[in-house]
Order: C-alpha cells, then structure tokens, then sequence
C-alpha cells in the first residue's frame, strides 16, 4: 500500500516525499481512511510507529478546502486543537505538522508553558487552523482570550494515557466543555486503562478502534537485555558499557531529577560527555539538552520519565535502564525512544538486588524475561556513593556541578576503553574538586545537621518522583 492509494491530496504526497517516507507504517494505513472518513478514533499505538502523521495527515487534508492565502486572522481560526502531555511533545507534533502542510495554506503554532506567553499570544492572535497545545498553557491562554476555541471541529488527545498520569484530568475536562459538541474527536494512548476506556466513552462518539501493537507490548525491533550489579556498582558499569562498546547516543533513564543531575556529573567527571532533561530544568535549558544530544554533541541524555516522554529522537540506538521504573509501564514507554521507525535498537536494564520486584512486574508485563548479561570486569573503578538512595552531597560538589549543567561537551564521541582520559586499568585518581567533596564528607557524619542543612539548601533531602 503507498501513500497515494490512501487519497491523499497532491500537496500531501509531495510534503511526506520530501521527508523521505516512502510508504505508510500500520498504524498510519489503519488510521488515515477513517479520520479522511470524519470518524472518531480510538488509536492504540506507542509513540515511533508513525501515529503523529496518521493523524496529522488526514486532519490537514480535512482542513484544505477552507486554506486561505489571506493574511487576515479572521481567515485563519483554530480548527484542529492536538493536546499532549509534555512541552517536549507537543513542540515535536507541530514541528511534524509544519513538515506536512508546507505546500498548503494552513497555519499553526504551539503552545506550552515555562516560556514567554508572549509571543504565543501573537502567534495566536495572528491566527492559525492547527493548534498544537499542552492543557495548562492552553488553558492560560483561554483565560487571556488569546484562543477562540468555539471554531474547532477536530481535536486529537494525544498520550492520553500519561495525561491522566501527569494529572491532566480536570484541565482536560475544562477544554472538552469549551470545545463545539459537534466535533471530530481521536484519542491516541499506549495502554488502556479502565479510566482511559471511561473517558473515551466520554468524547468519543461511535469511534473506530485502531490498535498497531499488542496492548502494553513494546516495538519488536528491540533486544531487553540486563545485568545484575550492585547499587553502587552501576555508575562503573554505567560509564563502562558506554565506552568499551562505542556508545554516540544513549539515552539513561533514572527515577528522580536528583538522580539525574547526579547521574549526569558522575559521567561529566569520567569524561563523559553527558547532559540531562528533566522537569526542573527551565524549557530553554531542555531544548539545549536535546539539541545537543540529537546532533551529537553530548553522547548520553540522562532523564526522568516525564521528562522523555515523547521525545522523538530518530534510530536512538540504545535505551538504558540505570534505574528501573517504579511502574512496568513506564518501562514500555522508556524503551519506546528505542527501536524505532524500522530501526533496531538495545535496552540495557542495570538491576540491583532492591529492583528485583520491578523487575518481576516489567517481566510480567513483557511476557518475557531480559536477557541475563554476565557483568564485565570492572577492575578498577573507584566505588561511589549509593546512587539510588545516597541523597546526601557536599556544598562543593553542588556548586561544581551547578555551574556544569552543560558541562564538559564532547570533544570527541565516547571511544572504547580510556576515552576521556580514564583508563579502566590504572587506578583511580580523583580530581580536586572530588577531592574537596570527598574531603568534605570525611569531615561532616552523613547524618550531622549541618549536612542535612546544607543538602536541604541545594534542594535535597526530599525524595520526589520527578
Ligand atoms: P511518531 O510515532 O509519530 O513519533 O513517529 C516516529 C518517527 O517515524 C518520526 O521520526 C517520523 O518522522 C517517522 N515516520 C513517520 N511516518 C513514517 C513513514 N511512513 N516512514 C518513515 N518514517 C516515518
């Protein structure tokens, strides 16, 4: 089956030839007819298989026969309104939506919080059909009548599924009721809960239902593989599975922001060209961090799960597991920046003895086992703190680590063995400022109040689920 065969308009094929598509994935051959046909939808299917495009496409064509070349924004109300999850998401479904409509005349524009309202107010007022939006901000912008919603006819909830995680629920219902009854409406989730079935029954009407992989099931094209290591193992095995096996793009998932900005200074100090996304890095700083992950300048991403999801990073090679997820949902979702588009990818779990019944459950749910890899040499590593449970941290590894949140890009990709100036066969030798932290827990007990004091300062103490 080709693009053509689907009735898609000229414009359409030219702009989807130009991205290099040359035929439709399932989910996108299931899912344009039925949306060209006016239908409600309810779309099973992760993000990578090509869902944004099965959706985008047939909307745009929708909305073609009303294009208009004015520049008048009364000429260009909102018709479509796509909802998603994260800022991250969002950002690149519109990205998509501008790849496809570029020889029609449809606007549109995105809008998500932590930047400027601002210029979003002008993109807005200036008018556009497609509106690609996060519910918070979308709802800012309700309040600032900078949106007029009582024109659309299409709305798309993308990730349905994280929404509710992320506590999307109220927001939701508040743009539902703001939104004509009469409407197109598609629901797109991985998994299928029963409260994600019981707001389908609410807005969607007589939907057809599209499913491209096994409920919960992960993309095919991915090996799960693990090792068993101690806690305060995993940062040696960690650097040394990225070096001695060549690893340019690795994305590392942890459970906490802490944990990441952690995670990403101990790779930084083992030369490691490492950065990290999480939800208390300002946009600015996460869109850097992608940036410089998708075009190669830090090999390893370490996020949080909130923080990743969405993210479209094309043939990401290899997905790893510092920390297992505390739901084995979560692991699908991880594992889904792998693997995908036709591409094969690795999932690479480092599980310590207290993630043994994560592991049990994200088995479960994958109806198979990962694959038991037996641990390498780690001669001579320097042991590290606990990561998953040593919370506590001296004054002055923070203010290192705080003025390197970009820190030490890459001069060159990660090399096998010794790259970044650490050699696996020497002993080590720590810097001075691992001097100076090391130097400074020698002095304060972990306990003492002072270090309580000072790690409550930087933010810490408080274990949160990012
Ligand atoms: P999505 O699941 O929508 O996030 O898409 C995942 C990736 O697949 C994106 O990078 C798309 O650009 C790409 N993609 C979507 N449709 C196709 C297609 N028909 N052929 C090749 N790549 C595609």
């Amino acid at each position: 089956m080709s693009f053509e065969s689907l009735g898609l308009m000229p414009e359409l094929l030219q702009a989807i030839a130009d991205q290099g598509y040359t035929e439709p994935t399932p989910i996108q051959l299931k899912a344009i007819p039925p949306v060209l046909a006016r239908h409600d939808m309810m779309g099973c299917a992760q993000t990578g298989t090509g869902k944004t495009a099965g959706f985008a496409l047939p909307i745009l064509q929708l909305l073609a026969p009303q294009q208009s070349a004015s520049p008048s924004p009364a000429r260009h109300p909102v018709r479509a309104l796509i909802l998603t999850p994260t800022r991250e998401l969002a950002a690149q479904v519109e990205e998509n939506v501008k790849a496809y409509a570029k020889y029609l005349s449809l606007r549109s524009t995105v809008v998500f919080g932590g930047v400027d309202i601002m210029p979003q107010i002008k993109a807005l007022r200036a008018g556009a059909e497609i509106v690609v939006a996060t519910p918070g901000r979308l709802l800012d912008h309700v309040q600032q009548k900078s949106i007029n919603l009582g024109r659309v006819e299409i709305l798309v909830l993308d990730e349905a599924d994280r929404m509710l995680d992320m506590g999307f629920m109220p927001d939701i219902k508040r743009i539902l009721a703001l939104l004509p009854a009469e409407r197109q409406s598609l629901l797109f989730s991985a998994t299928f809960s029963e409260e994600i079935k019981r707001l389908a029954g609410q807005m969607l009407r007589s939907p057809v239902s599209v499913e491209v992989a096994r409920r919960n099931a992960p993309a095919d094209l991915v090996t799960h593989r693990m090792y068993e290591v101690d806690a305060d193992r995993k940062g040696a095995l960690l650097a040394h599975l990225i070096k001695s096996r060549g690893m340019h793009q690795v994305l590392v998932f942890v459970r906490t922001k802490r944990d990441a900005n952690h995670l990403m200074r101990e790779l930084v100090r083992d030369g490691v060209a490492a950065t990290a996304i999480h939800s208390d890095r300002t946009q600015g700083e996460r869109m850097q961090a992608l940036e410089e992950f998708k075009n190669g300048t830090m090999n390893v991403l370490v996020a949080t799960d909130i923080a990743a999801r969405g993210l479209d990073i094309e043939q990401l090679p290899f997905v790893i597991n510092y920390e297992l997820p505390y739901a084995a949902e979560d692991y699908i979702h991880r594992i889904g920046r792998t693997g995908r588009a036709g591409s094969p990818g690795e999932a690479i779990s480092l599980v310590c003895s207290e993630e043994k019944r994560m592991l049990d459950d994200i088995e479960r749910e994958l109806k198979r086992k990962l694959e038991r890899l037996p641990l390498p040499e780690l001669a001579s590593t320097r042991a590290r703190a606990p990561r998953a449970h040593g919370n506590e941290r001296s004054s002055s590894e923070s203010r290192h680590a705080r003025g390197n949140l970009h820190a030490v890009p890459a001069a060159k990709p990660a090399a096998p063995a010794a790259a970044g100036g650490f050699d696996f066969s020497k002993p080590y030798e720590p810097k001075p400022d691992a001097n100076a932290a090391s130097a400074e827990k020698a002095k304060l007990p972990l306990r003492s109040p002072m270090r309580r004091q000072t790690a409550a300062l930087l933010g810490g103490l408080a274990i949160k689920k990012s």
